[in-house]
């Protein structure tokens, strides 16, 4: 039988019967008694199986006792208990099949030693093979799957929305272009412009910053769906949270308001933070140990309290009063950056908070204008370590509201036409959300640097491999 380690450690297979396993080096002991030790992973869960190997196989000197980290390997032997502390159960070979050496194992990247991240940054094919983007790759994947569920357990509809796109969602002006121009010999419009007309989609094409604008028209029809795909953002400043390639998913609910998607954020959070201390809770112990202490009491802390709610404008009081000197001031109407996100979270109140009723002026011209005048249904989820992680609000649903903001924000309303009929014909009102899945998983691990957790970051002059 081939199995795979999760089984073995787990228990699935009696002692005595045999068993095949398939992976890859982590170390190896030769003991004086003449038997190895070796440990395999093969990325089925965190641990590594031993094999207890004895020196009467046939390739033990020349090749056995030659094993290096790295090298892929398949073992055959029978189950039994470990004597060792650590695991129960262990593999006693009857064959070692050597299948791929490690070249010079002096200069192998990878030998077992603690990597700092950066240095493994720079291996990016290679640091899957370390215990800690094993252990990253494995809880991001469970992360994926449970937020899959969560919507799919209360109705929701998974929609793609397209990454091309000729639409500036946020009006951010951090876009990529989408071009089949030749750079060196553009055609040109008679003001000397580029003429996009002759581009590939006859107009400016862009990839998509957000998916928003799009699963609108399926929630104004649908009424719950979500998107969850990449997002592409030409951000120039280099920070631990900032990708140019990154995953976002986007819930957009129908006949709802900003309470209703803060709730339901809230209900996310907590029900992927649930899923990952069940079902990658090797994997966190290893988080707790290795990257931070508090990684599975944080999770567990969110999990059992009521998430607490700010006005932005009690927050910006909060924030002049605190007596802590920040490098950028604060004052209403100015968008928080991630220091007071930070002090918020981490400081004030100690866990994730929902920030709400932000300045419209700094806010997206899709946003639900409050009675106010000043503010809009907006919210941010501030997690401690990091800040924002969720960005979310109520839609404007109503025409003359959004034409009017249009105007003001002097964005061409033609552009914008399919978005206005959803506001002409049956207009609801909806609000939605985006969470970056990088920082996810990032506060999910206590990884400090969102480079870390997905497998080829992009960011400015970097996307090698
Ligand atoms: P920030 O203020 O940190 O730049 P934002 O307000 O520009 O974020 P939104 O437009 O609200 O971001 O996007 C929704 C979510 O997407 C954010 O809350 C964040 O989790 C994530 N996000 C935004 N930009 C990036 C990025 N460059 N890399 C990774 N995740 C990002
Ligand atoms: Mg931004
Ligand atoms: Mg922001
Ligand atoms: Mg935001």
């Amino acid at each position: 039988t081939i199995a795979v380690i999760k089984d073995v450690l787990g228990g699935r297979y009696a002692e005595g019967s045999t068993v095949t396993v398939r992976g890859w080096v982590r170390t190896r002991r030769d003991s004086k008694a003449g038997i190895s030790f070796i440990n395999v992973h093969d990325g089925s869960c965190f641990d590594a199986v031993q094999a207890v190997v004895p020196s009467n196989l046939p390739n033990y000197s020349n090749e056995v006792t030659k094993l290096t980290t790295g090298c892929a390997v398949i073992i055959t032997g029978t189950i039994a208990a470990s004597a060792g502390q650590g695991q129960a159960f262990e593999i006693q070979a009857t064959t070692v099949e050597v299948v791929g050496w490690v070249e010079d194992p002096d200069t192998y990247p990878m030998a077992p030693k603690r990597h700092s991240m950066e240095y493994l940054r720079e291996f990016a094919h290679l640091r899957p093979r370390t215990n800690i983007t094993g252990a990253v790759t494995r809880v991001r994947h469970c992360l994926a799957q449970a937020v899959h569920r969560f919507f799919h357990e209360r109705g929701f509809y998974w929609i793609s929305t397209p990454i091309i796109t000729t639409s500036d969602a946020e009006g951010a002006g951090e876009l990529f272009r989408v071009s089949t121009l030749d750079l060196m010999n553009l055609p040109l419009t008679d003001e000397g412009k580029v003429n996009f007309k002759e581009d590939f989609f006859g107009k400016e094409a862009f990839l998509t910053v957000s998916g928003q604008l799009n699963v609108e028209t399926y929630a104004c029809a649908l009424s719950n769906v979500y998107t969850f795909g990449p997002t592409f953002r030409a951000e120039n400043s280099n920070t631990s949270r900032h990708l140019a390639e990154f995953w976002m998913i986007e819930p957009e609910v129908a006949f709802a308001d900003l309470e209703d998607v803060a709730k339901l954020a809230e209900d996310m959070l907590k029900y992927v933070f649930n899923a990952v201390l069940t079902e990658r809770a090797d994997d966190m112990a290893f988080f707790a140990e290795r990257i931070d202490k508090e990684a599975i009491t944080r999770l567990q802390h969110v999990i059992d309290n009521n998430f607490v709610h700010m006005d932005y404008t009690d927050a910006v009081e909060i924030l002049k009063n605190c007596g802590k000197e920040f490098t950028y001031p604060v004052e209403w109407g100015t968008d928080l950056q991630s220091e007071h996100e930070r002090y918020l979270a981490e400081e004030h109140v100690g866990a994730p908070v929902i920030l709400k009723n932000y300045p419209r002026d700094i806010k997206a011209f899709y946003m639900r204008q409050n009675a106010d005048g000043k503010t809009v249904a907006a919210m941010d989820v501030l997690a401690p370590g990091i800040g924002e992680i969720i960005g979310g609000s109520a839609r404007e649903e109503r025409l003359d509201l959004l034409d009017k903001r249009l105007e003001e924000m002097k964005l061409p309303k033609e552009e914008y036409s399919w978005y206005r009929d959803l506001r002409r014909y049956g207009t609801v009102p909806h609000a939605g959300f985006g969470l970056g899945f990088e920082r996810l998983v990032a506060y999910v691990t206590g990884v400090q640097n969102i480079r870390d957790v997905i497998p080829f970051p992009r960011s400015p002059k970097n996307a090698e491999f």
